[in-house]
């Protein structure tokens, strides 16, 4: 069978992160950067994002040996975006220190012919702009997985709001279901995100798993991997998606595609940066999903 031809949007990024752990700078980061590694074991994806001249020689080469394609990437003069976290105590919750936009400020992603026709499309966390203008230049009828974050349900709901039309699975954090929503109650809210667009609707819960929603009715959850030593959290829900993606577009189950999301998010966590899911291979990956499976009790 020929394999399915994914697109995947998000931000490329050197980041500044502070945890319990230490403080390391300048880390290659960046929402689709997390996602595309944790799919690329797997499935590798076509990358649409933009970098600036400083990005590291080393990330480049990263970028380019782990995408199937790396044509929809544009390398700007100027600064690469950067985004400095610092993560409390409890190690789920985190504040933002700075965003630097740099090259991001002016980005205008132009599909190329090639990358016109996917089937699969991941809209990792970036402005709502970019996601739509994406997503209309595409001439294929992808399947449409969304994640977003609070700063633009707060500040482009608009756009936001096209996106979601489009949109067949949306992923999503606890917190940000009251803040899109607006409603406390959980069933409530997610019956009003499948009147926003959504078809299936997968909630993180941090540390205590995730949710899957479908509008037929059926809910499903997933615990976590313990992990004793949670060093850096950060990319945890984009590995997580770039995992259920990759299951997806290999036609797992959902099921089966939140367990590989979910081992992919227990080792992103184990180290700072991209490090721990940058250096893994597929054995590893299979004794931890049969761990997770015997957990669940479903083997
Ligand atoms: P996560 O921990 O899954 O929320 O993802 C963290 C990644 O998102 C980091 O590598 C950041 O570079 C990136 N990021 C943080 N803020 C933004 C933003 N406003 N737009 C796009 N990416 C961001």
């Amino acid at each position: 069978m020929k394999p399915k031809s994914i697109l995947l949007l998000g931000s490329i990024a050197l980041d500044t992160i502070k945890t319990k752990y230490g403080e390391e700078a300048d880390l290659i980061g960046g929402s689709a950067t997390y996602a595309m590694l944790s799919s690329s074991l797997f499935t590798k994806v076509n990358l649409v994002g933009i970098i600036g001249d400083d990005f590291p020689d080393k990330g480049k080469e990263i970028l380019k040996n782990s995408c199937n394609s790396i044509k929809d990437l544009i390398i700007e003069k100027g600064k690469t975006f950067r985004w400095g976290g610092e993560y409390h105590e409890n190690g789920d919750d985190r504040k933002t220190l700075f965003t630097d936009l740099g090259v991001f400020e002016n980005f205008s992603p132009q599909l190329s012919s090639e990358n016109s026709n996917p089937d699969f499309i991941f809209l990792a966390n970036i402005h709502p702009e970019l996601q739509l203008s994406v997503l209309n230049q595409c001439k294929s009828n992808p399947f449409v997985i969304t994640d977003t974050m609070n700063l633009w349900i707060d500040t482009a709901g608009d756009s936001l709001e096209k996106v979601l039309r489009l949109t067949d699975l949306l992923l999503i954090n606890q917190s940000e279901v009251y803040d899109l929503t607006k409603i406390k109650n959980v069933e409530l809210s997610i019956k009003k995100i499948f009147e926003m667009g959504p078809k299936k609707v997968l909630v993180k819960y941090g540390s205590k798993g995730s949710t899957i929603y479908d509008i037929d009715g059926t809910v499903f959850s997933v615990g976590v991997v313990d992990i004793p030593k949670v060093i850096d959290p950060t990319g945890a829900g984009d590995s997580y998606g770039g995992g259920l993606l990759s299951g997806l577009a290999e036609g797992l189950t959902i099921k089966d595609s939140m367990f590989r999301g979910t081992v992919m998010a227990s080792f992103c966590i184990e180290d700072f940066g991209i490090k721990s899911i940058y250096n893994l291979n597929i054995d590893k990956v299979n004794e931890r999903m049969k761990t997770l499976r015997k957990a669940e009790e479903y083997v």
